[in-house]
């Protein structure tokens, strides 16, 4: 933390070389109407686009505009992590770089911060994307919450103000499969959620693709909740006890009946059905497994190629 910044604002920023000057013709006009100093980190994830050019070009001409720039694609979390760890400032919001984050909403959280929280998270009340995208948001913040074992707030993002200790505790989370928003459920402190309508993307298609997106809710589910290991015991010790039962109904058509209980086809499906099971839970193993591989390797997060508008 330094004492002369006050707010840092850290967006990641992955081939956003048409929203860049609109982004920062809004954002600007907020921050300089700050009560005090601050700064905007850009993160440069791997654009292939002129991004970098533009984002260089703009921390020449303006004090407190600040660019890291990444070794190549790293995704959005990690692109937000390398901005984190250089942000300086007593509170730090970060946004998308996309405006589906309004920057005019800054003051709102910074007013928040004041009145005492240390987390102050945008709610998204409506999302201006489509309705299978939406739905399926929805679906994910509901069955996340559901799993996991902390309470998450319904429908928060990224979009935040987080309080500097806030951010120090982030840094003692050294997962390597980094949900933001969880990391920062799972902090504490005092935190509080403003409505805020989510804008339609200024530019072109997501740069988080469905993949990553996926990728992502995995993450989220996998990394706050032991739950689907626990399905998995439960539905072993069921189907264990509905073989005996399976077996004792076999044995008195057999004996008392004079007849079979079950002809072949139906013992098939079952051997499918339970060796699908076993498939699904073992993939499941899986997600564990190879989470705690990204652990055990422990390669950083992101690697950085450039820094500009930096002191040190
Ligand atoms: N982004 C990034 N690295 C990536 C993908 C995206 O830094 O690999 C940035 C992107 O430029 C944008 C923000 O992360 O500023 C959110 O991306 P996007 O709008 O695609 O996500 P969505 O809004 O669809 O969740
Ligand atoms: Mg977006």
């Amino acid at each position: 933390m330094s004492p002369d910044i006050h707010y840092s604002v850290v967006i990641p920023i992955y081939n956003e070389e048409a929203t860049i000057p609109l982004l920062w013709g809004r954002l600007s006009k907020v921050v300089q109407r700050l009560d005090s100093p601050y700064e905007v980190i850009f993160v440069n994830d791997g654009s292939f686009d002129a991004s970098l050019k533009l984002l260089a070009q703009l921390a020449e001409n303006n004090a407190g505009l600040k660019v890291i720039s990444l070794s190549r694609n790293f995704g959005h979390q990690c692109a937000l992590t390398a901005g984190i760890d250089h942000a300086k400032g007593r509170a730090v919001i970060l946004m998308d770089g996309d405006l589906q984050d309004a920057p005019e909403t800054i003051p709102r959280f910074i007013d928040k911060w004041k009145e005492g929280y240390d987390v102050v998270y945008a709610v998204r009340n409506k999302r201006k994307e489509a309705w299978l995208k939406r739905l399926t948001f929805k679906l994910f913040y509901r069955i996340n919450n559901a799993l996991s074992e902390i309470p998450f707030p319904l429908d928060a993002g990224i979009f935040s103000l987080m309080d500097h200790k806030v951010i120090k505790e982030l840094q003692r989370m050294p997962e390597h499969n980094r949900y933001i928003t969880g990391l920062r459920t799972y902090a504490g402190f005092r935190q509080t959620g403003l409505l805020v309508e989510r804008e339609s993307r200024q530019d072109g298609a997501p740069r988080v693709t469905l993949s990553k997106l996926f990728n992502l809710a995995f993450d989220a589910i996998f990394s706050f909740s032991k739950t689907p290991l626990r399905v998995a015991t439960i539905i072993g010790l069921f189907s264990a006890a509905s073989s005996f039962i399976i077996g004792a109904v076999g044995l008195y058509y057999k004996y008392f009946l004079g007849r079979e209980f079950l002809s072949w086809p139906y013992g098939l499906s079952t051997t499918f059905f339970i060796g699908g099971l076993q498939l699904f839970f073992l993939g499941i193993i899986g997600e564990y497994i190879g989470r705690i591989y990204d652990e055990v390797k422990n390669r950083p997060y992101y690697i950085l190629d450039k820094k500009i508008g930096f002191d040190d």
